[in-house]
């Protein structure tokens, strides 16, 4: 029983050599004088014929009786075959069924018949089983891969941080509460405050994928109430030698990606276009200039509206950088410009259709961090397990937090948030 090859490892050239193969019964096609049993594996699909003259009939009754999707184990001679479709065809000497599925199925997966997301999302396994739902999570995987590559490259340690904590990262967000003993505790909205910390513990260079969790209300096609980030911080980097870095990864994750995972892509249809960096830098106050020529005036000091966001990002076309935020939108740790405090040293990486990421050059400084808390409304009291980083030495730093759905879905042109992410959760789906 133990796979000898996967299915994209088999060629014409190993013709007369015996393999195993494991897998779904993708296909059985009888055609009198010979029978078709189409296995897919992981890598792809192979085509097993039984030539009802010679084969044992045994092993056409096994094949016969085997219902769709089943799990299989089939061993066999290679045969080269101009015909087949990948220039081979298996002859088998041995045939198993390992898991019997049931009929009917609860969605096809052959892609013949198309299924809305929500059934889909319900039998997320067998979706999984269609190659093109599989391309996005193996992008995906290659996605983690590349930014782990670049990051221990950049001198980045990989950290991980607590996700239950007593107190939420910043105002605003609403946060998800679970009861820990006696006591309430929250499910992080970020781990901004622990990779702040990291620069206090001196640890310089810091790199976090993890879950964050956002109790926020809202039902779009970008949110998700789980989601996966990706966070970095840095000690003795501003904001622009943060963006250097982010632009830096985004064009080295796209790249690795053409590279190492063509074949995904051209399951999806999808052509990359590398972006070309830098990013081009538009300040807060051009942004809001642009969106205005929309029609869409808005005050200073507000947040850009989505409608903004997909005119500004129409406009520019490209990825680009949002520079330059009004402080009291931004998070307390966002550091003020010194001669102009109502503006920060915030920015948000945009892709045409949506924010990717948001950073900044951080307070250091625990006497501004102390009044910025309590500037935002929040009570510094909280914080203390935070501040206390603040006040032994700690080095000017910076970094910021990039959602890898959303950096996943806008290279691949995904119009939903949920196709990317295995079992999402939203305001509606907590199971499966
Ligand atoms: P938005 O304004 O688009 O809701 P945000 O500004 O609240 O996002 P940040 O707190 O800046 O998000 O988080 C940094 C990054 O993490 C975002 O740019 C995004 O890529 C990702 N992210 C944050 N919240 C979500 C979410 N609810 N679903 C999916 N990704 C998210
Ligand atoms: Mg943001």
């Amino acid at each position: 029983m133990k796979r000898t090859h996967y299915s994209s490892q088999i060629t014409p050239e190993m013709n007369g050599g015996s393999v195993t193969v494991c897998g779904w019964a993708h296909e059985i096609r009888d055609l009198g004088g010979i029978t078709f049993l189409i296995v897919r594996d992981r890598e792809g699909l192979v085509q097993v014929t039984l030539f009802k003259k010679t084969i044992d009939k045994n092993l056409l009754e096994i094949v016969r009786n085997i219902s769709r999707e089943s799990v299989v184990t089939v061993t066999g001679n290679v045969k080269k075959e101009a015909k087949a479709p990948n220039g081979y065809e298996l002859v088998p000497t041995d045939i198993k069924v390992l898991g019997k599925a049931e009929s009917p199925l609860p969605m096809d997966t052959t892609g013949k018949v198309d299924a809305d997301l929500d059934t889909r999302l319900d039998v997320r396994f067998m979706d999984i089983r269609r190659p093109h739902t599989q391309a996005i999570f193996r992008i995906r995987h290659l996605i983690l891969n590349s930014i782990r590559d670049f990051m221990d490259r950049e001198g980045f340690i990989e950290i991980t941080t607590p996700k239950i904590v007593a107190t939420a990262t910043e105002g605003g967000t609403a946060l998800f509460p679970i009861t820990y003993f006696e006591r309430e505790a929250f499910l992080n909205q970020s781990p901004q405050l622990f990779k702040q910390i990291m620069m206090s513990a001196g640890l310089d260079r810091v790199f976090e994928i993890g879950p964050i969790f956002r109790a926020e209300e809202h039902d779009t096609r970008k949110h998700l109430n789980e989601a996966t980030s990706i966070d970095i911080e840095a000690s003795f980097l501003d904001n622009q030698d943060v963006m250097v870095i982010l632009e830096n990864l985004v064009q080295r994750v796209y790249s690795d990606v053409a590279e190492t995972g063509s074949k995904y892509l051209r399951t999806l249809g999808v052509e990359l276009e590398i972006p070309g960096i830098p990013f081009k830098r538009i300040t807060y106050d051009e942004a809001i200039s642009i969106a205005s020529d929309s029609g869409d005036n808005i005050e200073w000091g507000d947040d850009l509206s989505t409608e903004s966001e997909h005119y500004i990002g129409k406009t520019i076309g490209e990825h680009y950088f949002i520079i330059d935020w009004p402080t009291k939108i931004k998070p307390f740790y966002a550091l003020p410009y010194e001669n102009r405090s109502q503006v920060c040293r915030a920015f948000d990486m945009m892709h045409p259709r949506m924010e990717l990421s948001s950073g900044a050059q951080r307070v250091h400084s625990y006497d501004l961090l102390r009044r910025r808390i309590t500037e935002q409304g929040l009570n510094p009291d909280g914080f203390d397990f935070y501040l206390k980083a603040f006040r032994y030495g700690m080095p000017p730093h910076a970094g910021w937090g990039l959602g890898v759905e959303r950096l996943l879905m806008t290279m691949l042109g995904i119009e939903n948030i949920r196709e990317v992410v295995l079992f999402p959760r939203d305001r509606r789906r907590l199971s499966p």
